[in-house]
């Protein structure tokens, strides 16, 4: 038995009846991190003393027998996104890349309270921005299936840590399927929640209507055990759910049998690779099989979710991205600055990368008073089709199927000379965002050797659906347990 490969309900069973210590957990899966990161490079910080730290205080906890969670003594990595007081968080950004910030996410007390313990942080796109982690500005984190290829993005580093054995869960966070993009890449499970659902207080944000922090697994069961634990109303973030959070393993094996399930037709059309189709469509006869109904369904505004998504995006996100100036986070340029306006620049000239400063250009454009109607306005108007969409696709079926992606993994330095290009491989993940929807990403098998992800959408605070028709799934296929060879 390796300890790093082992799922979190694996490893809480023999945490709880002492045949393993967290000690001897965390120790197992920070040497694998250590031995695979120089070819992965998934992490950006790995905190060996916190986390042997953590599994003492775990071990203590299982000793007593007081307070032990699902997640106590389970060794997790966490985006670099999310605050980690004492723990450096640089949004893979040169501007933040010495930042440490003085509080922690609520995701990450609730993680802490729970007595999961942290291995490190994890390598993105710098902020969130891309699709493939090569805008990190620190590095680029390779596929565990393939080094030449991108893990996706923007939580390429908590997907390929996963994959890789690095962790035993990670934690991503999805403003346009940052967590499901990745994890179809890298065959891993994960899930965006409904918007807010999870606290985002401590996220950086990226887009604060759209960013949903998720956890990434090596299954539907420990997705949901994850998300309990980190879901939850938040009076630190008033657009947190005021609603219970359902013990989602409770109905997890409830049957599918009769239930119906919607393929939205905008989801296939010509460009899609052909291993990528024969999957999903090989997926929805398993589907057929378990005895649920296959109905088509539309979303006619399908056409119009990238460019909504992206406007959005630039125009929230410029205004987000303000506060980094070098007068109060991180980096801070100020030689030869002849007055305060001569250090904002210096430090964004500095410390943002291409990629952000394209599209704060882009965003502080949208939203000028001369553009505002016709751009940032009228997009918030077609936001609103594309929640009714799915509105009222899912009044008629219980839950919709789709590709993460149409194409699998691509090569390192394929798309990064071409923005648009990269933003195209988001197609089937954004509309979920502006709409608000759940949506749960899991492996569904290999086009010329790389990993395919499909994801199923739910209705506003459904995930427990989610959960149950993901789990129906691996119930009958082995593709979430597929391991690259490293
Ligand atoms: N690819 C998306 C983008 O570049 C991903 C954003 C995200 O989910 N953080 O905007």
């Amino acid at each position: 038995m390796q300890l790093h490969n082992l799922t979190i309900r694996e490893a809480s069973e023999l945490l709880t009846s002492k045949k393993i210590s967290s000690v001897e957990l965390t120790q197992a899966v920070l040497q694998r991190a250590h031995d695979v990161d120089d070819k992965i490079k998934s992490y950006v910080t790995i905190t060996d003393d916190v986390a042997l730290e953590q599994a003492k205080q775990a071990d203590e906890r299982i000793a007593k027998g007081e307070n032990v969670t699902p997640l106590t003594g389970i060794p997790f990595a966490m985006k670099d996104c999310i605050s980690t007081r004492g723990v450096r968080t640089t949004c893979s950004s040169k501007i933040l890349e010495d930042y440490v910030p003085q509080y922690n996410a609520t995701v990450t007390n609730k993680l802490a309270d729970s007595g999961a313990v942290l291995v490190g942080k994890t390598n993105m796109d710098e902020f969130g921005m891309g699709s493939s982690c090569e805008n990190s500005g620190l590095f680029n984190t390779h596929n565990p299936w393939d080094l030449d290829r991108v893990p996706g993005g923007s939580s390429g580093g908590s997907a390929a840590a996963m994959s890789a054995s690095q962790a035993t869960f990670t934690i991503g966070e999805d403003t346009g399927g940052s967590v499901r993009m990745p994890a179809g890449f890298c065959n891993v499970t994960g899930i965006k929640p409904t918007y807010g659902r999870v606290s985002r207080y401590g996220l950086i944000s990226l887009v604060s209507s759209f960013d949903c922090i998720g956890p990434m697994t090596r299954d539907v069961y420990d997705c949901a055990t994850v998300l309990e634990a980190i879901a939850g109303h938040d009076e630190k973030d008033s657009t947190t759910y005021n609603a219970p959070v359902p013990q989602y393993h409770q109905n997890i094996n409830k049957s599918v049998k009769g239930m119906k399930l919607g393929i939205p037709k905008e989801y296939f059309v010509a460009g899609m690779e052909a291993g990528v189709e024969s999957s999903i469509q090989e997926a929805i006869r398993t589907y057929e099989k378990l005895g649920m109904e296959i109905h088509e369904v539309s979303l006619p505004n399908t056409k119009y979710a990238l460019p909504v998504y992206y406007l959005l995006l630039f125009a929230e996100a410029s205004s987000n991205l303000a506060r980094f100036d070098g007068t109060r986070f991180g980096l801070s340029v100020s030689e030869n600055a002849k007055d305060v306006i001569d250090i904002y620049l210096q430090t964004r000239h500095e410390g943002f990368g291409d990629e952000v400063k394209r599209r704060i250009m882009l965003g502080a454009y949208a939203l000028s008073a001369g553009y505002y109607d016709a751009y940032y306005l009228k997009a918030q108007k077609v936001r609103t089709l594309l929640r009714q969409d799915f509105e009222l696709a899912l009044s008629s079926v219980d839950i919709l199927l789709a590709p993460t992606c149409p194409t699998t993994a691509f090569k390192l330095g394929e798309k990064t000379n071409d923005p648009l290009e990269m933003y195209l491989s988001d197609i089937y993940v954004v509309a979920t965002n502006p709409a608000g929807v759940p949506a749960l990403a899991l492996p569904c098998g290999f086009s010329n050797n790389m990993p395919v992800g499909m994801q199923l959408i739910g209705k506003h605070l459904d995930e427990q659906t989610l959960f149950q028709v993901g789990n129906a799934y691996q119930q009958v296929t082995d593709w979430h347990k597929q391991q690259p060879n490293l």
